[in-house]
């Protein structure tokens, strides 16, 4: 085996992209030294951002519980999958008719941006797959027909998984459930899969900062999805041991979604020298 990762980065990075869940909390709880963490960055000047794949939630949510754990957090700084494919529709296909198989947030979120809604097969260029609960034949029968009796609409997924895991050990079915069923009846692929380790999340995320990618660090617990992205896009990358991925899982684990960094704690991510780096008073950061 190659050399193995380093466990903690030698400097301060200008912005760091976090997974939420196994990352920042586990449930309803902030991880241990969460706070520090990101407090310290902040007050150092440095960007944080959040992301997430439940496209059942809006940034509104995650920002409310975040903030409901004692992480006070802007809407600005969440980027969920719902961000995602609002951004990639008005970006790629702005006049599209869209219809989305997922839940309010979403459907919402899609409104507000001025994207137009049908339920109407004959109009709809572009499906949306997304966790939906409320899912059904209707819904089904629906993209069928825009996609494969009409021959119109494209099909694109809010992100790739399988299933969501639940505080309780269970899980729901995800996004990736409702893609194949569109798939397997129409015969057509999701040209668009977005959410991790999509770079639309990245992209999306780090818009406006200016900053190269060299300089931004994505945290996750996930090899395949948190750490593949941050690899990806040419940022730093470290794993958190929190959450869904060992250190026997990282051993075992494909050479090319190794982490660039491993730490037990998410605090240790600024190593103790380097924090009077990212005291206002000394770093002169705003
Ligand atoms: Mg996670």
């Amino acid at each position: 085996m190659s050399e193995g990762p380093a466990r903690a980065p030698d400097r301060v990075y200008c912005a760091y992209v976090f997974d939420l869940d196994g990352t920042v909390y586990l449930g309803d709880e902030l991880l241990p030294g969460a706070k520090r963490l990101i407090e310290g960055l902040r007050a150092g000047g440095r960007a944080v951002r959040f992301v997430s794949n439940n496209a059942t939630q809006d940034p509104e949510q995650y920002a409310d519980k975040l903030s409901g754990l004692g992480l006070e957090t802007s809407v600005e700084e969440v980027v969920s999958s719902i961000v995602v494919t609002t951004r990639w529709l008005l970006d790629n296909a702005p006049d599209a008719v869209v219809f989305a198989i997922g839940e309010e947030p979403l459907q919402r979120a899609l409104g507000e941006a001025g994207i137009r809604m049908s339920s109407d097969p004959a109009e709809i260029d572009v499906v949306i797959a997304s966790y939906d609960r409320s899912f059904h034949y209707r819904k089904l029968q629906i993209a069928f027909d825009a996609i494969w009796f009409h021959r119109r609409a494209r099909l694109i997924a809010t992100n790739p998984d399988r299933f969501c895991p639940l505080p309780d050990g269970r899980g729901e079915p995800d996004c990736a459930a409702i893609t194949a069923a569109i798939e397997a009846c129409t015969g057509a692929r999701a040209e668009q899969v977005l959410g991790k380790p999509s770079s639309a999340v990245l992209d999306a995320a780090l818009d406006g900062l200016g900053l190269d990618a060299e300089d931004c660090m994505m945290v996750g617990d996930r090899l395949s999805t948190d750490i593949r992205m941050g690899l990806d896009a040419g940022m730093a990358t470290a794993l958190v041991l929190t959450g869904d991925t060992k250190l026997d899982d990282l051993e075992q684990s494909d050479p090319h979604d190794r982490p660039h960094f491993v730490v037990q704690r998410i605090d240790e991510l600024v190593p103790e020298g380097l924090w009077a780096e990212l005291d206002p008073e000394r770093s002169g950061a705003a």
